[in-house]
């Protein structure tokens, strides 16, 4: 008898130690368990681009613009699962600089979105799920803002909604990532001159009645939500929303990711005193959450594609810094097979969470030779705010 209330004393404990742990664990992120797991992991193969060559501008001076571009969860292997698609090449192959950057946070081995975007736009280490504060909850400057605050241009894009981590972390102040009408709102409050994201329902439907898309407009905002409008903006303040929460995954989201590039850059380049611009290929660890190679693949191509404009703008600008790099990798992914004539690649993962490998960094132009070897994530932060002369 005592040893049967023993076992279940013992049954009970444990069930209140995975339920523990895997709140933890989960709390920061939602991501569906990976099903069919075989057939997911293999990319057949598809339509390829040809990939452009750009030649990096040779200068001593320091950059008049940033293009700072975060791939989430695009740890190396996302990148060659990309390239091995493209038939072996890709945009990122115009970048001589190379390094690596550690991704840890103060909390954890493994970085979420929130404390991975907060090192890359503070220089600061947080907790995980902290969104411009650091681990006294106290705020800190973004690089976002201290060039705002300069005079320069700035600009976000996502193809998740604009109030998600990795863009928040460039706009807000809150101790959770999930605050997203707050984020939303200290987005209006902001001098920002280009956004591009998802995420209409955090400035429409609101718990506090508030309509901040006729706010913007009402502070002179072309608000828009389509792409095929916002590629036509040529000047002005420019909002936008262009899906309710997240933009669709590849390959439904179409077109999206480069145009909203292009806008952007031709906007911001009409300052006279430079611009800070963040891009963000965001579904990259959406679908590597659920561990599927085939939207893996998709996803970093566009983001290849996004990088492919930025270049073309800085090769001819010769002022402008880019940066390319990930907050961290997501599933664990690895390469078991592939074939570059038919693009097929074959991955496995070993995870359907975050891992805590450190992640590649490109640059390419005036400064980029500071990006190259180990480096903390907080380091590109701190590099990119010297360049800029905003610290
Ligand atoms: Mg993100
Ligand atoms: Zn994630």
């Amino acid at each position: 008898m005592k040893i049967w209330i023993k076992f279940i004393k013992y049954l009970i404990l444990n069930i209140l130690i995975i339920g523990v742990f895997s709140f933890t664990c989960y709390g920061q992120e939602e991501y569906k368990d990976p099903k069919n797991k075989a057939l997911n992991e293999i990319y057949p193969g598809g339509a390829f681009y040809e990939v452009q060559h750009y030649i990096e501008p040779k200068s001593n001076k320091q950059p008049k613009n940033i293009i700072l571009m975060i791939g989430d969860g695009m740890g190396l292997v996302q990148v060659y699962s990309a390239m091995t698609a493209n038939r072996g090449h890709l945009y990122i192959e115009n970048f001589k600089n190379c390094g690596f950057s550690k991704t840890y946070s103060s909390d954890n081995y493994t970085t979420d979105s929130g404390a991975g975007g907060t090192a890359l736009s503070s220089g600061v280490k947080t907790y995980n799920g902290a969104i411009g504060v650091d681990s006294d909850k106290k705020s800190v400057p973004n690089i976002r803002e201290l060039a705002e605050k300069k005079g320069l241009k700035t600009g976000l894009i996502s193809t998740s909604s604009i109030t998600h981590a990795t863009p928040a972390s460039f706009i807000a102040h809150v101790d959770s990532r999930s605050s997203y009408e707050d984020i939303a709102l200290e987005l209006t409050k902001t001098n920002i001159d280009v956004f591009i994201g998802g995420g209409i329902k955090n400035f429409e439907t609101r718990k506090d009645g508030r309509n901040l898309s006729k706010e913007l407009r009402d502070k002179g905002y072309q608000v828009l939500y389509n792409i095929n409008d916002i590629r036509k903006v040529k000047t002005g303040k420019l909002a936008g929303l262009t899906a309710p929460e997240h933009n669709k995954p590849m390959p439904e989201r179409g077109d999206m990711l480069v145009p909203a590039t292009q806008t952007a850059l031709n906007i911001l380049s009409q300052g006279s005193k430079g611009f800070f611009l963040m891009i963000e290929g965001s579904e990259i660890d959406f679908i590597a959450h659920e561990n599927k190679t085939p939207g893996v693949v998709l996803e970093t191509l566009d983001f290849d594609r996004a990088i492919g404009a930025a270049l073309k703008f800085a090769a001819s600008d010769g002022e402008t810094l880019v940066i390319v790099t990930a907050d961290h990798e997501t599933g664990g992914m690895t390469i078991n097979g592939g074939d570059f004539k038919t693009g097929k690649v074959v991955a496995k993962y070993s995870t359907g969470g975050h891992t805590g490998v450190a992640v590649p960094v490109f640059a390419f132009g005036p400064g980029a030779d500071q990006f190259t070897g180990f480096m903390e994530n907080t380091d590109i932060a701190k590099k990119m705010m010297k360049l800029l002369r905003v610290n």
